[in-house]
């Protein structure tokens, strides 16, 4: 009767999804420790999730260096989230902020 997964691996318990969707919380440092290990945790133990980390890595530090300051403007940024979180689903991302 008791179907419970065994209890204390929470970060398992993430799913991909979750997780991207929360990484440039954790690039922005703007999560709390808890939610942090957890993040990194799946991310360290994630191959695709790691790529992913990569990418959107390199995409704050395009950003700040088009913007000229640490955050992208909301409407831009918001895009890219969607776009990301599209991406995500097919494994390929294209992402393009280079033309303008
Ligand atoms: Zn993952």
């Amino acid at each position: 009767m008791s179907n419970e997964p065994n209890g204390d691996s929470e970060f398992e318990n993430l799913d991909c999804t979750a997780v991207l969707a929360d990484i440039w919380l954790l690039l922005d440092n703007e999560c709390d420790d808890g939610a942090r290990q957890r993040l990194e945790g799946h991310v360290n133990g994630c191959p695709s999730c790691l790529e992913h980390y990569g990418i959107q890595r390199q995409l704050k530090e395009l950003i700040s260096r088009k913007c000229g300051g640490e955050h992208a403007p909301e409407g831009l940024r918001d895009r890219l989230r969607m776009e990301i979180r599209r991406s995500v689903t097919i494994r390929q991302t294209t992402i393009r902020i280079d033309s303008e």
